[in-house]
């Protein structure tokens, strides 16, 4: 009511205001209100030692924001949120305030490009990213943002410096295809300097990853590099470096030189590092992709690895944090690897096996470089569904875990054994149905494989599909059920927290995965593995179900970052068929004949899939 006769006085008092006015000045007015409040949390006193009171003053610009977005004040009140809810983060460490306000900040960005602000609230996403979310690859690509959205405003030159620390934003790295034609003037041959002469620091285009700039400077000791694995074909390479704890890396693709007769090239600088005396330089020599891999101790400070490739269209690397190890992935794919496509119905499988080169030149038996790469296998290998065109020829069976990583265990039952039992048996019914699919396994004994060897293992194989069998965990032991899941982001809290359980790493580390995520998803083939994974679900819930009296749960199909899944390319799910710490279902996994039905099931959702395509 007071309301009202504020507004009809000053309706009186300016006979030439209209309704438009009066209404823009009430929201005036809010804004000043809020604006009040929003200058005593920022003095000292006890208005700013209750969070309610943020969230009150929050909610007041939010009001103003979204019911009256063409006022005046609807950009400063969006930054201001923006600010409080950095605020409350500061004085929560809740990681859902930094969330807001990078939502805030974005919001003004986007509706209100034209404002002064607009640049500074940018400017602010990226250093949430870089001090606040530990992103600095995310805070890359937000302050390049601040560069190429306002050249002109007070902060490029700031976002400038800032990217000179972290590096340039890492996304895909592709290279120009080499022209079919010289240019009319030829720019004079300038042979790549070697690898020797390349000093850190004087490489305009190289990129940056692991620890920032910062985390690097504070780093007392060097970092012992333990081993370097390899996968390779024709057309893919996975190298991983395994550190004893993170690092800072460069690395940088060098243009090909056809005068020397040298491919493409690319190095990898490791921080802070160094190499025991017994490691073997050459890592790897005349292997599909790989024409050759050295690692060496540059200077006293920094680890070069060297790569010679046969051909590159795309490079991928980046950090992983697993329990006892960092690792840093290089992802390799050559030009003649067959295009990724969109859908299901571009694709087309090779009707006779890509040839690969001869056997590769492997170091000294017991040298640290062997490593557990799987033998190098015969891809030669013309099978009927190859010769016959089918699109799955070879399927890629993944028990989890293994060797001295139990999985999850539950009333005396371990998740390695039953997820080999399942997929065992999922091979036989395989090979007696299909005898005309391959079925090739990342494991068949108790064995311990780390989790990217899975997926090298995989596109080395040249795998059709590729199917990870787990069992779930829960503390609650009344939750049960099946899921089947696929690689991508996720704001799911338990998709997220599985996914770190699965990874055998930290959620902090889950997050920054999830960061990375966005560079390294476009050419994963999401829409295939949906399908797959739906259909893998179906089969598995209508399989357990119509053989059992128990009402099974069927909890669908889920999106989450499983490193496993990082990399494969081919469609690829991860399937957890049941939980382990559920006694009804831990009482079915434990017999025999239960688990012949889940592998059953979930070949029928495999047949179902191979029967479509
Ligand atoms: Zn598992």
């Amino acid at each position: 009511m007071r309301v009202f006769w504020v507004a009809f006085l000053l309706f009186l008092l300016a006979p030439g205001l209209g309704l438009a006015e009066l209404r823009a000045d009430s929201v005036e007015r809010d804004y000043q209100r809020a604006a009040q409040d929003f200058y005593r949390l920022y003095r000292p006193g006890p208005f700013r030692e209750r969070a309610d009171n943020f969230l009150k003053t929050i909610a007041k610009f939010e009001a103003i924001a979204a019911d009256h977005p063409g006022h005046k004040h609807a950009p400063q009140a969006l930054y201001n949120n923006g600010k409080l809810y950095h605020s409350l983060y500061k004085w929560s460490h809740n990681d859902r305030y930094l969330d807001q306000a990078i939502q805030a900040y974005r919001k003004l960005v986007i509706s209100y490009p034209q404002e002064k602000i607009a640049d500074d609230a940018q400017f602010e996403i990226g250093l949430i990213f870089e001090e606040y979310k530990d992103q600095p690859s995310q805070a890359s690509v937000e302050y390049q943002k601040v560069i190429d959205l306002f050249p002109k405003g007070d902060f490029a030159p700031i976002a400038r410096k800032k990217l000179e620390q972290l590096g340039p934003p890492t996304q895909d790295l592709r290279l120009a295809a080499p022209s079919p034609q010289p240019p009319a003037n030829p720019p004079p041959v300038v042979p790549p300097p070697p690898a020797s002469a390349l000093r850190p620091g004087d490489l305009t285009q190289a990129r940056y990853g692991g620890l920032s700039e910062k985390e690097e400077q504070q780093k007392k000791k060097k970092s012992l590099v333990a081993n370097v694995e390899y996968w390779s074909n024709s057309d893919w390479s996975r190298l991983v470096i395994n550190v004893a704890d993170p690092v800072r890396f460069k690395y940088q693709v060098l243009k090909e030189d056809k005068a020397q007769g040298k491919g493409r090239r690319m190095y990898l600088d490791l921080d802070k590092s160094f190499l025991p005396r017994k490691f073997k330089d050459r890592i790897a020599a005349e292997d599909g992709l790989i024409k050759q891999a050295r690692i060496a101790q540059f200077d006293k400070d920094t680890v070069r690895v060297v790569l010679d490739l046969a051909s590159l269209d795309r490079i991928r690397v980046y950090p992983f944090e697993s329990p006892d190890q960092y690792k840093i992935i290089v992802d390799i794919l050559g030009s003649e690897a067959i295009a990724d496509s969109p859908g299901p119905a571009a694709e087309t499988a090779p009707a006779t096996p890509v040839a690969t080169a001869p056997a590769p030149a492997l170091p000294a038996k017991n040298g640290p470089l062997n490593g557990t790469a799987p033998s190098k296998a015969d891809v030669e290998a013309t099978t009927l569904s190859r010769a016959l065109g089918l699109k799955v020829s070879r399927v890629i069976l993944d028990p989890g875990h293994g060797g001295r990583d139990p999985g999850a265990m539950a009333f005396g039952l371990k998740e390695k054994d039953l997820v080999l039992e399942l997929a065992l048996e999922l091979r036989k019914i395989l090979q007696q149905k299909n005898p005309e699919v391959e079925v090739m396994m990342t494991r068949e004994t108790d064995k311990f494989i780390p989790l990217e060897a899975r997926t090298a293992f995989a596109n080395k194989n040249q795998g059709d599909i590729f199917v990870s069998i787990h069992l779930n965990a829960h503390r609650k032991s009344s939750v049960s059920g099946i899921e089947t899941y696929y690689l991508n982001l996720t704001t799911d809290a338990y998709a997220l927290s599985l996914a770190a359980k699965e990874n055998q790493t930290s959620l902090k580390s889950i997050r920054h995965l999830q960061g990375l995520l966005h560079d390294l998803m476009t050419h994963s083939k999401i829409q295939e593995s949906t399908q797959l994974a739906k259909l893998i679900q179906d089969g598995a819930v209508n399989q357990a179900r119509s053989s059992n009296r128990i009402q099974l749960r069927s909890l669908g199909v889920k999106q989450a970052p499983f490193f496993v899944l990082l990399g494969a390319r081919m469609p690829s799910i991860l399937v957890e068929a049941g939980f382990i710490t559920n006694k009804t279902e831990n009482d079915l996994l434990r017999d025999p004949k239960y688990r012949k039905i889940l592998a059953l099931g979930i070949y029928q959702g495999l047949f179902s899939y191979m029967d479509r395509t």
